[in-house]
């Protein structure tokens, strides 16, 4: 009896090590997608016709947690909840492609003259905090725009003619395994101010231009002065056009608005739990209150982007983009993307810029 209480304990040891040298392993990988259908494999073998090899077939662009490069031939990765081996070439074309990107983002003299993707244009994520009436000169916080420049914004966008789109049009896009040709606009709008309802949705009314709202669930129940309320966000969502074409989508910031990346005083358990409550929460609170799904989060400050526990919850919460700051691809966690560019607009920024992004010239 005592001889196999001991034996079930080290067995139990056993595992335990196993699956914390895989969370090991796991905290180093890295997202990449496959360039064609391949067999994950169980040994890093030329054999592929040896059956029991197999693990199973990974259709092309799937997502794959990349753990090391093996020899010429092999990388070993995750794909889903299996871990195995794949041939390099199904991966290969993806790594260069990142590659160039990383060196396209290093190189300040990138110009239109030399490069056939920028005459394509890209998507344009022009990302809006705060609309204020008067600015604060006193103040060092630079995450607001005044509304006569916001109005100027709107009226600069329309009349370059570029296509103002939302979240979902891309989606439809990516999962018909197309890419966004051309010069694009998102105008998106972070942490669910009172400025969304008061000033940013009359005038992108009046201008029938769509716009996507990243809002926190608790903020909307506990409003207070700053923060625009559920009613107000609904008659928001609902709204719909001339065309009867909705032109807001509402999308998750979170439900409190806390940074998303593991705390030092917090244990791997712990943070997995509080990553599921806040992508969860909000998003069924935002289902329930505004009668309306939504696939969109944005981590509030960005912060734990590309993690693979933060893409995995998000994946199995039903979520298509997570969306971080500054980062201009990776947005769409199923898909693999290289025309988004992303905007920050603070009280100082010149919104020509984004467009000049937009049609490449920048
Ligand atoms: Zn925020």
């Amino acid at each position: 009896m005592k001889e196999k209480r001991i034996r079930i304990s080290f067995l139990l040891t056993i595992i335990l090590c196993c699956f914390l040298g895989q969370l090991k392993v796991l905290a180093k990988t890295s997202i990449y997608y496959t360039n064609k259908a391949t067999y994950l494999t169980k040994t890093a073998t030329k054999n592929y016709n040896k059956k029991k090899n197999i693990i199973t077939v990974i259709p092309k662009n799937q997502q794959v947690f990349l753990i090391k490069k093996i020899n010429n031939r092999f990388y070993k990765v995750k794909y889903k909840t299996k871990i195995g081996y794949i041939s390099t070439d199904s991966l290969s074309q993806l790594i260069q492609n990142k590659t160039n990107e990383n060196n396209i983002h290093n190189n300040n003299s990138y110009n239109k003259s030399n490069s056939s993707e920028n005459a394509t244009g890209y998507t344009v994520l022009l990302t809006y905090h705060l609309i204020k009436i008067s600015s604060d000169n006193n103040s060092p916080w630079q995450f607001y725009r005044l509304l006569s420049d916001f109005e100027k914004d709107i009226n600069l966008i329309k009349s370059s003619g570029i296509n103002v789109v939302n979240y979902r049009y891309v989606i439809e896009k990516l999962k018909k395994g197309e890419k966004l040709n051309g010069p694009h606009i998102i105008i998106q709008f972070d942490d669910g101010y009172i400025s969304d309802y008061l000033y940013a949705f009359p005038i992108l009314k009046k201008n029938n231009l769509p716009a996507t709202f990243f809002i926190t669930s608790y903020r909307a129940s506990n409003p207070g002065d700053s923060f625009a309320s559920w009613t107000q966000i609904k008659e928001i969502s609902d709204y719909v056009n001339s065309d009867g074409k909705k032109l807001f989508e509402i999308g998750s910031h979170g439900h409190t608005h806390t940074s998303l990346d593991k705390n030092e005083n917090e244990s791997y358990e712990e943070w997995i739990a509080r990553l599921r409550k806040e992508f969860e929460v909000s998003k069924k609170e935002i289902e329930t209150k505004l009668g309306q799904a939504t696939e969109i989060f944005a981590l509030p400050f960005g912060a734990g982007f590309g993690r693979a526990e933060i893409r995995q919850i998000a994946l199995d919460t039903g979520y298509e983009v997570v969306r971080g700051w500054k980062k201009d691809n990776d947005n769409f966690i199923k898909y693999k993307t290289d025309f988004i560019r992303f905007f920050p607009v603070y009280n100082n920024s010149n919104i020509q810029d984004a467009i000049d992004m937009a049609l490449g010239k920048k």
